[in-house]
């Protein structure tokens, strides 16, 4: 339907064509609940396919390896004022390649290998990067680990301190990945500092919702933020590194020549344009209205009955502990997506199956927000998932069917950004 938008895409290459038509119908046909995605805009799109990608710049604004930086300078030093205005920060790196390589970069700042470094367990809601076991950064690094308790679902903050100060760590990361609650950064700080480490936040999930003041910053509390730019951002597929003066060296140091080489300016450009939507006052009623929407689907899910992690949520996720239900993880979230509706599987803390087979299944509302859906539709959204559950234990392929013809007509009246109109 949409191939004619690529004309030189199509001509050159008409099979590759295809696949980008057939991903633009997908995205506009599916109800996208996969928390860290979004849509970004069409302005956002535009400038990440520019001859931007023709040119290298090693170094930074003013500092390059190569010649002809005349335009490439202008463009990154104006992505580092916005995120410094956005964030409310002395220094920002905008050049990590995506977000796993910019917490590895921290690592290279402030750490040796074989130091000790702390994060929140993997199978808790932590991210891989975060002094997991199979990530470089647990074998290169002695990885301890933090977790949540079992009758809350929340963050045990004494249990955090004690083992802080039993394990003096070089690095402290807070954050994560499936994580439906508000993070105290200041309660972080507080451990961080009675056990000299540097604190790190990385806000990946939720950035956006910090920009749009839908979640405390920990701009205030932390050493550094570590962020992506393609989650709740709504930004291209990047990241960034911000920080007080103290720090910006070592942080530069490290991402170039550390371990980077050429920047990817396109996404530079992407991520200028992302930060400067973020800083209008529709944005920030996007983020409120993100939070909104998955405070309405989780109260919507509880009442089907289903449990959620923690009992529900405070920012734009949601994890669903199917432990009760006949339906494992998996299984749940591929008949979703014969249904229409694209999650992914996830453990839940605690869970009693394997990783690759897990209890639970995280969804958010980053997406269906950019498409202007609104708590009104939240319980709709919720019967969805009911019924496909409840399809998927019966082995009822029409019933999913069935939710995926409604859930394309909805998602039909309302387009989502930086496609072509289905
Ligand atoms: C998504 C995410 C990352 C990694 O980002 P990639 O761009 O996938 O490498 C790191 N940390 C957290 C908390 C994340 O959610």
């Amino acid at each position: 339907m949409s191939a004619s938008r690529h004309p030189a895409l199509l001509s050159t290459d008409p099979e590759l064509a295809s696949f980008v038509a057939a991903e633009e119908v997908l995205q506009a046909q599916t109800l996208r609940l996969i928390p860290s995605e979004n849509y970004v805009s069409a302005a956002v799109l535009e400038a990440s396919g520019t001859v931007l990608q023709n040119k290298y710049s090693e170094g930074y604004p003013g500092r390059r390896y190569y010649e002809g930086q005349q335009n490439i300078d202008r463009v990154e030093a104006l992505a580092i004022e916005r995120a410094k205005g956005l964030f409310g920060v002395d220094h920002a790196n905008v050049q990590p390649y995506s977000g796993s390589p910019a917490n590895l970069a921290v690592y290279l700042a402030f750490a040796k290998p074989g130091d000790t470094v702390m994060g929140m367990a993997l199978p808790m809601g932590g991210h891989l990067t975060h002094g997991w076991g199979v990530s470089a950064t647990g074998s290169w690094f002695r990885g301890v680990q933090y977790g949540v308790r079992a009758d809350t679902g929340l963050i045990d903050y004494d249990a955090v301190r004690d083992l802080a100060l039993a394990e003096r760590p070089k690095l402290i990361f807070c954050g994560g990945t499936a994580l439906p609650r508000t993070i105290d950064f200041a309660a972080f700080a507080e451990i961080a500092r009675e056990a000299g480490s540097i604190l790190v936040a990385d806000v990946a999930h939720i950035a956006g919702l910090i920009a749009g003041g839908a979640h405390p910053s920990p701009v205030d509390h932390v050493d550094v933020v570590s962020t992506t730019t393609h989650k709740t951002l709504r930004g291209p597929r990047g990241a960034m590194l911000m920080c007080r003066e103290e720090h910006a060296k070592a942080i530069d140091k490290a991402v170039f020549p550390g371990l980077q080489g050429g920047p990817h300016n396109q996404t530079t450009a992407g991520i200028a344009v992302a930060l400067h939507e973020a800083a209008q006052p529709s944005f920030t009623a996007y983020a409120h209205q993100v939070v909104a929407n998955a405070k309405a689907l989780a109260a919507a899910l509880l009442q089907n009955g289903f449990d959620l992690v923690s009992g529900g949520t405070d920012n734009h996720l949601i994890l669903i502990d199917l432990t009760g239900k006949d339906v494992p993880g998996k299984i749940a979230a591929k008949a979703l997506d014969r249904a229409g509706i694209v999650v992914n599987y996830n453990t839940v803390p605690f869970d009693p199956r394997k990783p690759f087979d897990p209890s639970g299944v995280r969804i958010g509302t980053p997406s269906l927000t950019s498409r202007g859906l609104s708590t009104e539709h939240m319980p709709l959204v919720a019967d969805w998932i009911a019924r496909s559950v409840d399809a998927a234990a019966k082995g009822d392929e029409r019933a999913l069917a069935a939710i995926r013809a409604e859930v394309t007509d909805l998602m039909a009246a309302f387009p989502a950004p930086g496609l072509p109109l289905s």
